[in-house]
């Protein structure tokens, strides 16, 4: 993948910046080709030896996107339950990850642990409002 930042490990001290968005054409990782892009009426989608992104991101594998779309949805269930806001949901989720929290520039290992962070701030929370524990929600 282009995750190339050796240093995401040991982030904190690297703020993400709105420049890091990839603005120019991406190039398949797999086959060193430039992706092929389609506009499309969700936005620019450029594709490659079945990995694909949207606007300009690297181009990523389907499992990639597949966890992607599974840790945003366990995410944002999270925060509009209401147990906690948007904001802190973010910030406890950035806490275990080590540095800010962006779904998009995330691994897919970091993805996969997603869920398991989730619930460690739901767990967190609900103790915190005397609430029971217990796997229900
Ligand atoms: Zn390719």
């Amino acid at each position: 993948m282009t995750f190339d930042k050796p240093g995401n490990q040991n982030a904190g001290q690297s703020h993400y910046r709105k420049q890091e968005h990839n603005l120019s054409p991406v190039r398949c990782p797999k086959c060193g080709k430039m992706a092929r892009e389609v506009q499309t009426r969700y936005g620019l989608r450029s594709d490659c030896c079945g990995m694909w992104s949207w606007h300009r991101w690297p181009l990523q594998t389907k499992e990639h996107h597949d966890a992607k779309r599974a840790a945003h949805a366990v995410f944002d269930k999270l925060w509009k339950s209401g147990l906690v806001s948007r904001n802190k949901a973010y910030r406890e989720l950035s806490d275990r990850l080590g540095r800010q929290a962006h779904m998009k520039e995330m691994t897919l290992d970091e993805l996969l642990k997603v869920p398991l962070w989730v619930e460690d701030i739901r767990e967190h929370e609900l103790a915190a409002n005397g609430e029971p524990h217990g796997g229900a929600r």
